[in-house]
């Protein structure tokens, strides 16, 4: 049963074929065997999930329908869960129980779906390996020495060791697509206010997206649609209808203009990985699509950009954090100045510690002219380019990221080198743009992703190329080994 994939399960269901709560009891039982190898959840729900999964079935005994109804899934554990900790990955939330659920999970339980748990994730979303989790490194299911990618590892990691078909995760310079591209994975960032943040605890407000993380394009359809829409209670939030996305999986490619920037394949990506996207390239081809070259020249500023604008955001949103209200608090403070002090500084780890540093220096007065608001106009310099290429082509496509998985410590003593991996994803953050990855490979057994991008709302489009593609490919149906 947990070879199924959302769709598979939601014909099963329909057909009666099993029950919401035997598929769900089945889940729970293989995530309390194989997780301890991959340290995928932070907490589990089972009364929540069977009781929901109860309900799911007399919905559907009761004539009810729907894509998600009795689908088991997970939350990225920054999704606030009423009643249920909601920690972030962090040792400051590690006591927090959120009380309300996130407009994504509320809309989720409203359309069926079973929440089996909340997953692992690197701290407050900070990283791209799920190292920096208070609650322990996730492993890659694919080979358990390297790290799944981050800071959505623990959604990745339990989909791909199939102990669930998909979960939900959060994407703010590349954190759905890169663990996706290091777990055989198709993972969608949606376009900036597609999906509403409200209830999602903030790392970086101007880039954060809710997205899914799948096996399939087909599937991230179906998860897609039950998390976007437009929310009064999130001011960022776009009042735009949202389209059908599984009717949008069956275009043809005929025609369909694909840009490959120049500047993707330079010195710093691995030829291997270069030679799987010119694979994929071809494949598309085959169906029909035109491929042409084209630029995006600010892009190799985009890396320090981001790391200033992020930091900058985080700095703000965690300072609420303070021991006082919520969250932590240090043993006996001798007075409120060391309250504050020990709190953060005991609750917080190191890279949440450093970027809230970075951060709060890139704004303070003297620098925040030199520093946060040049990367603000690179930013609109990143957009731009993206708007110049997207007159000429309908999508765009490159590797996700420039190495495969790296073995977990690998790059925890030196944070650039782990920044440097996200070279491929922050643009479509900075330019709020949404963005695919979908396998393509693999390199030494570990898997590749390949990237597309696309205009705004354009998710329909992203999602009917990967549909296409997996129809005509089998990559993203391999199995890790033992899972
Ligand atoms: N790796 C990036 C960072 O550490 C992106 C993280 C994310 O998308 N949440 O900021």
């Amino acid at each position: 049963m947990h070879h199924m994939t959302l769709a598979e399960i939601a014909r099963g269901l329909a057909d009666k074929k099993f029950s919401s709560v035997e598929l769900t009891q089945t889940l729970l039982a293989r995530i309390a065997q194989l997780d301890p190898q991959i340290n995928s959840f932070i907490s589990l729900t089972q009364d929540l999930a069977l009781g929901q999964a109860k309900a799911a079935d007399e919905r559907r005994a009761n004539g009810e329908s729907g894509a998600l109804l009795g689908a088991p899934i997970a939350h990225k554990d920054l999704f606030c869960t009423q009643g249920i900790r909601t920690s972030c990955g962090s040792k400051m939330l590690d006591n927090f129980k959120a009380p309300y659920d996130a407009t994504v999970v509320a809309k989720l339980a409203a359309a069926g779906a079973v929440t089996l748990g909340k997953t692992n994730m690197d701290e407050f979303a900070m990283g791209s390996a799920n190292e920096s989790s208070w609650y322990g490194a996730v492993k890659n299911p694919w080979n358990l020495e390297h790290v799944p990618g981050g800071s959505s590892g623990g959604s990745a990691a339990a989909v791909a060791a199939r102990l669930l078909p998909a979960a939900t995760a959060t994407d703010t310079g590349g954190s759905i697509r890169q663990p996706a591209a290091f777990t055989n994975l198709t993972g969608l960032k949606p376009t900036y206010g597609r999906v509403s943040r409200w209830g999602m605890i903030a790392y970086a407000s101007s880039l954060d997206q809710g997205g899914p993380l799948a096996r399939t394009a087909e599937d991230c359809a179906i998860l897609l649609q039950g998390m976007a829409g437009f929310d009064p209670n999130d001011s960022t939030s776009i009042d735009e209808p949202v389209p059908d996305y599984s009717a949008s999986l069956s275009g043809s490619l005929q025609g369909l203009r694909i840009g490959v920037p120049k500047e993707y394949f330079s010195a710093g990506l691995d030829p291997r990985i270069a030679e799987l996207i010119h694979n994929s390239i071809k494949e598309l081809e085959k169906l029909g699509a035109v491929i042409k070259e084209i630029s995006l020249p600010n892009m190799q500023h985009a890396i320090p950009a981001y790391y200033v604008i992020a930091p900058a955001e985080a700095s703000s949103n965690l300072s609420r954090f303070d021991g006082v209200r919520f969250g932590y608090r240090c043993e006996n403070p001798a007075n409120l100045e060391d309250l504050y002090k020990r709190s953060r500084g005991e609750g917080f780890g190191s890279e949440v510690q450093r970027r809230i540093m970075v951060g709060a220096y890139a704004l303070s007065a003297g620098y925040y002219d030199a520093y946060y608001l040049k990367a603000q106009k690179i930013r609109r310099l990143v957009k731009n380019d993206f708007m110049t290429a997207f007159n000429e082509v309908d999508i765009i496509l490159g590797p996700t990221t420039p190495n495969p998985a790296w073995k977990l410590g690998a790059k925890s003593s030196d944070p650039v080198a782990a920044y440097l991996e996200d070279v491929y994803t922050i643009t479509a953050n900075l330019a709020g743009l949404p963005g695919l990855s979908m396998p393509a490979g693999f390199v030494d057994g570990l898997p590749v992703g390949v990237q597309l991008l696309a205009p705004y709302f354009q998710e329909g489009r992203l999602l009917n190329v990967a549909h296409q593609y997996q129809l005509n490919t089998d990559w993203h149906t391999r199995t890790p080994t033992g899972f």
